[in-house]
């Protein structure tokens, strides 16, 4: 998972390597080191923790290994902020890795490296972390005899799993190598040095143009200059791309989390989203040749996804039944890849993923390629692995996503599976091309509406003020309603940590009733009109139970006030369109209820935000 850096310039790189990990923190903050070239050595400075509490005292106090505090002649270096994957996290057990003749940063999983382990202890080596990325330093070594790169293709030859690696050897004080496979790695250029970096909003402050480096290229970066070779040491051509959105998307912008900034987002990213893909009023997606044609010619659909990408893709699947007749599974990716399923070449598989590096995802799409399907990727990251991967890529054009719990991509996703919904109803004649583009005007309100519950939020933190003393409660809802339970659960458990649960509200009372006591909160989410009435007797039965109950229903709805303790009111709109709105409140109760526990809201403990482990 982690994120990885190197910068190597004709000034200091300590401050960059820093800053530019700082942005990286979102994917892993188990610990977090760099290494830096120092009169021809290699100095490390790593500690356990978050980067402003372990590796900035470090390093400002001058670390380990006589590391200096005298910046200016440190214009080399790499770095890492890590989601430990194998040992725990220790300071012994950060990265960089190094033996003095070879300094690593990994980000992924060496899957060999027990044997390669073995080898090595055979051969004299001994170890001191308990890391798979211990091996790759050590086998570098060993095959290292003054030429890096034959040392980078020998180890490459048989290290097996995933890795993005930037490398330093001693004796090349002002270069950095990297390699990669699998795990995202990108090339900066800039004007006075060049960098490495897991994303490009990484180094978006120095530079904004870059090469994406692609499995078993090796790239040579100086200073003044970038070579890339492949695994024979023959020079590659690359192109290079320039960001097209600005540094600002990747900062707070005076919001005191970057979850508040992004849920603030949603109305002008839900706009241009959609914007993009709607031609004469229809959805388009002819750029990436998903004609009616070919949608015509899928006999079902798949869509895979973890996290709130599968979430999203339940509101798909109700969707496309609902309105296209088609037959539609959605799994879980981590669960679909191994369960042996039923997909072929008259298939068409839909993948989610945010960052478009989800490991298992993209497990899933392989997969599905396998047994012949068509395969699409909405993602948010252009050129991530999952993206280049795919048949056909739905962009979801979000900006980037910092925080590491989804609001606004997982808004955008589930607007992305209304355009497909209804771009395959169409196809499908389902509808006509007159009450297609009525569904699209609907669906072009809705950032409107999304705009108007930002603007008042008491109701939200209200809520949260209730829920905050929980130790678990209970989100129910039916249909759609119960899709955005799953998502409301999922938000308020990962950066709250009350425990909770997503049921549907029928299900209740074959078991999980038993659970409801005074203290247990039930969250009901009641915005489908031919299910609410159900819902409203689901609320009784644990009303009755003595459950206090948080109402989440439209405004105009009628409901007995006996029924519930606190009411959260929802602007109107067709039956299928209220997950978008629906989604904003259960994102803002989980955000208040988080920072009333005064959680780490942006970064919860455990997590990481592009999950590129199975
Ligand atoms: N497998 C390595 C470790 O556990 C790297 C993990 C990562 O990608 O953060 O240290």
């Amino acid at each position: 998972m982690c994120g990885i850096v190197g910068f190597t310039g004709h000034g200091p790189c300590t401050d960059i390597l820093i800053e530019s990990l700082k942005r990286l923190e979102y994917r892993g903050y188990d610990s977090a080191g760099i290494a830096v070239f120092e009169n021809g050595s290699i100095r490390t400075a790593k500690a356990k923790g978050k980067i402003n509490e372990g590796l900035v005292p470090l390093v400002n106090r001058g670390a380990d290994n006589h590391f200096s505090t005298d910046f200016s002649h440190q214009t080399c270096g790499i770095g890492h902020t890590r989601w430990a994957t194998h040992g725990e996290p220790s300071d012994i057990n950060s990265h960089p890795i190094g033996n003095g003749r070879v300094c690593i940063v990994h980000n992924g999983i060496i899957e060999n490296y027990r044997e390669i382990k073995e080898f090595l202890l055979n051969a004299g080596y001994s170890f001191e972390s308990e890391t798979d990325t211990e091996t790759v330093v050590k086998l570098l070594d060993y095959y290292y005899d003054g030429d890096p790169v034959e040392a980078i293709i020998k180890v490459c030859a048989e290290i097996k799993g995933a890795y993005a690696l930037g490398i330093l050897f001693r004796g090349f004080s002002d270069t950095i190598y990297a390699v990669k496979k699998e795990s995202p790695l990108i090339v900066g250029k800039g004007q006075d040095g060049n960098f490495i970096a897991s994303d490009v909003a990484a180094i978006m402050e120095y530079t904004k143009d870059y090469y994406l480096l692609e499995a078993d290229e090796i790239a040579v970066i100086h200073p003044d200059s970038i070579a890339f070779l492949d695994k024979h040491r023959r020079p590659i051509d690359k192109e290079l791309r320039t960001v097209d959105w600005d540094i600002s998307a990747a900062k707070k912008g005076g919001y005191e989390h970057f979850m508040l900034k992004e849920i603030h987002e949603q109305p002008s990213v839900l706009a241009s989203s959609m914007s993009v893909r709607i031609k004469d009023g229809l959805p388009d997606f002819s750029d990436f040749g998903l004609t009616r044609e070919r949608i015509n010619s899928y006999s079902r659909f798949f869509i895979v996804g973890c996290g709130s990408a599968m979430h999203a893709g339940i509101v798909g699947k109700s969707l496309l039944e609902s309105l296209a007749r088609v037959p539609v599974t959605v799994d879980i990716a981590s669960e679909w890849r191994y369960a042996d399923p039923l997909i072929d070449e008259h298939d068409l598989c839909i993948v989610i993923s945010q960052s478009g590096e989800t490991a298992d995802t993209l497990a899933a799409l392989k997969l599905a390629k396998e047994c012949g399907a068509d395969t699409l990727a909405v993602v948010n990251v252009v050129g991530s692995t999952i993206a280049r991967a795919a048949d056909m890529v739905l962009y979801m054009s979000a900006g980037p996503e910092i925080s590491v719990c989804s609001t606004k991509a997982y808004a955008v996703q589930v607007e992305m599976m209304y355009l497909i919904a209804f771009a395959v109803t169409l196809s499908k004649g389902k509808i006509t091309e007159e009450k297609c583009r009525e569904y699209i005007k609907e669906l072009q309100k809705l950032p409107e509406l999304v705009e108007k519950l930002l603007e008042d939020k008491t109701d939200y933190q209200f809520a949260a003020s209730n829920l905050m003393n929980a130790e678990s409660l209970l989100y129910i809802g039916r249909g759609l309603d119960y899709a955005l339970s799953m998502e409301g659960s999922l938000k308020l458990k990962e950066i709250s940590y009350i425990h909770s649960e997503s049921y549907a509200a029928g299900e209740l009372k074959h078991g999980t009733i038993s659970l409801i006591t005074e203290d247990t909160p039930v969250i009901a989410v009641a915005t489908q009109t031919a299910l609410i009435d159900k819902t409203v007797s689901n609320i009784k039965e644990v009303k009755a139970r003595g459950a206090k109950v948080l109402l989440i229903t439209r405004e105009k709805q009628i409901i007995d006030e006996k029924a519930y303790d606190i009411r959260v009111n929802l602007p109107d709109a067709e039956d299928i369109f209220m997950p978008i709105i629906t989604c904003v409140p259960l994102q803002l109760i989980a955000y208040y209820t988080a920072v009333l526990r005064g959680t780490d809201v942006d970064m919860p403990r455990n997590l990481a935000k592009s999950v590129t482990v199975e």
